[in-house]
């Protein structure tokens, strides 16, 4: 990844009402196959990125939050209904999607993968985890 002092990481929903910026690259981000990223999300799966510690701040708006399960939220737009993170343990991860340049993210690995749709075939070499990704950088909670 982009050292700091690299491209900038912001990003926001799609209207544009909530915008972030990082200060710091992603330390980590992952795909998340499960079932609950497929519904938070429309899509077959997503993938989240942390920013280090105290490098995200929330420069525009205010996310909407719904409690999906025990201690975990999903943040959207209230506006637009974007998906914007995935927060537990007091932890915020960012949907890859959000950032205006997602293409700067390396992602590290698939989670969750047991939950995958058949018909998606991987070929990106990444490492697969059928649950969460239990080291540093993977999801505290399914
Ligand atoms: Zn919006
Ligand atoms: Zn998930």
């Amino acid at each position: 990844m982009p050292a700091i002092g690299g491209p900038e990481w912001t990003g926001g929903c799609l209207c544009g009402a909530v915008r972030y910026r990082a200060n710091a690259p992603p330390q980590w981000a992952s795909y998340c196959h499960c079932g609950m990223c497929r519904k938070v999300s429309g899509a077959p799966y997503m993938a989240f990125v942390e920013f280090p510690e105290g490098a995200l701040e929330w420069t525009q708006g205010e996310r909407s939050r719904y409690a999906s399960n025990e201690g975990v939220a999903r943040g959207f737009c209230g506006e637009c209904g974007s998906s914007l993170t995935f927060e537990a343990d007091g932890l915020v991860f960012m949907a890859l999607g959000s950032l205006d340049h997602p293409e700067n993210v390396e992602v590290q690995r698939h989670c969750y993968t047991k939950f995958k749709l058949p018909g998606i075939k991987l070929a990106d070499g990444l490492p697969e985890f059928p649950g969460p990704f239990g080291g540093k950088g993977g999801f505290p909670i399914g």
